[in-house]
């Protein structure tokens, strides 16, 4: 047989690097050595119980076939229901397609209105699909960046803005940010949707972290003027509702939109899982108390986290009101310990101490005028006591 020619589009598909450490972790596991799992944005909380017992009673009472490619009309009328609620959006059940997850919703955003050619603005750093997605189909990926403000990171509008191109078309916003957790402010989110007006750009929202906020309340862009009938939002279910495996999300935009979005869906999977359409249902109509237990776990360990770090010579953190992610400044330590390598930097520390983190350099290359180095830190995988442990570690080691 001759050799297998792939695609060319196959030399342009990224991976989602945080899977990348875990494999190292796993390893370093593997080895007999105690990890500490910073790594990945996944919970070590369980689903709640009335969403896993929704799904068990959807089984059993045999919903168990294909529903309709853009899911069941149920669920679809009880997210617009929520998203009109917590946005102030006009969303009628036609403004919902049920997806596998909220990350297909990045393809399929792209897949729907990216020609080749066309310039898309993404966040740098942020989640690395974005880039990976953009550029597999063709596109051109204009990075903008974060910027230090006011206790927390937020976005660079000023580069956005001088990013902006005649061939510019689509903006992903990821308000709420993996990885910085940076935040808009009300002038932030008035702003860029100023700009995308003006611009005339149809933007994805990605709401992902929308309800992992811990003081007050979070805001959508898609409230600012002009911004439903441009915006299609990436939902998901698996932050808030601690549900990373059962691969549920939606996107909600201009019906235009999402009857296309709705025949991708078609042409990929068909449809969503049918019982986990119904115990999604329940996820969103349901007992909250369960999903504010989830809010205060993560709290606590936020606050015992920042303290732990600050504490540390050499890394400052800021304490973000959203996400699960910390974004430490760790210029002073890196150069402390002599690094300049990112790989050769979280190496080091995973042999020497067990913890395990991404670094700026797995969201993207980093931009002109970097001057800085930063890594992520979740801390949805890891319990107070091995935060604790890992952390004293982590100082042992850097401070030795
Ligand atoms: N968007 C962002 C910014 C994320 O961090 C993630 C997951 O980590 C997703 C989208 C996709 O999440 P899911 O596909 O589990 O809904």
């Amino acid at each position: 047989m001759k050799p297998i020619i792939l695609a060319d589009r196959v030399k342009r598909l990224g991976v989602e690097t945080a899977f990348v450490v875990a494999g190292q972790a796993a390893a370093h596991a593997a080895a007999g050595n105690r990890v500490f799992p910073f790594h990945l944005g996944d919970l070590n909380l369980p689903t709640p119980p009335n969403i896993i017992e929704s799904a068990y009673r959807a089984l059993k009472n045999g919903k168990t076939g294909y529903t309709a490619n853009v899911g069941i009309p149920e669920l679809r009328q009880t997210l617009a229901k929520e998203l009109n609620r917590t946005r102030g959006t006009s969303y009628s059940k036609e403004n919902v397609a049920i997806q596998p997850g909220g990350k297909p919703v990045i393809s399929k955003f792209l897949l729907t209105l990216m020609n080749p050619g066309d310039e898309v603005l993404y966040p740098n750093p942020g989640f690395p699909i974005y880039e990976s997605q953009i550029q597999f189909h063709g596109g051109i990926a204009v990075p903008y960046g974060t910027v230090v403000g006011d206790g927390n990171f937020t976005f660079d509008i000023d580069g956005l803005e001088a990013a902006i191109t005649e061939k510019t078309k689509l903006l992903i916003v990821n308000d709420l940010h993996n990885p910085t957790s940076a935040e808009c402010s009300a002038d932030d989110r008035r702003r860029i949707a100023e700009l995308a007006v003006k611009h005339d750009l149809l933007v994805l929202l990605d709401e992902a972290y929308f309800d992992i906020h811990y003081d007050g309340e979070s805001t959508s862009i898609v409230s600012e003027p002009g911004m439903e009938e441009r915006s299609v939002i990436l939902y998901t279910f698996s932050k808030r509702f601690a549900m990373t495996g059962w691969r549920l999300g939606a996107a909600l935009g201009p019906e235009e939109l999402i009857t296309i979005i709705g025949k991708l869906n078609v042409n990929d999977e068909s449809c969503s899982n049918h019982f986990v359409q119904w115990a999604a249902m329940d996820a969103i109509t349901g007992d909250q108390q369960h999903v504010h237990n989830i809010l205060d776990v993560l709290k606590k360990r936020r606050d015992r986290c920042v303290d732990l770090l600050n504490d540390i010579e050499g890394i400052s953190c800021f304490r973000p009101n959203a996400t699960f992610y910390l974004w430490p400044d760790v210029t002073r330590a890196m150069t402390n310990k002599g690094f300049s390598s990112y790989q050769e930097f979280i190496g080091d520390i995973l042999q020497h101490t067990g913890v395990s983190m991404c670094a700026r350099s797995h969201f993207g290359t980093p931009l002109p005028g970097e001057t800085n180095y930063y890594l992520r830190l979740a801390y949805s995988g890891i319990d107070l006591e091995a935060i604790e442990e890992g952390l004293a570690r982590l100082k042992g080691y850097l401070e030795r």
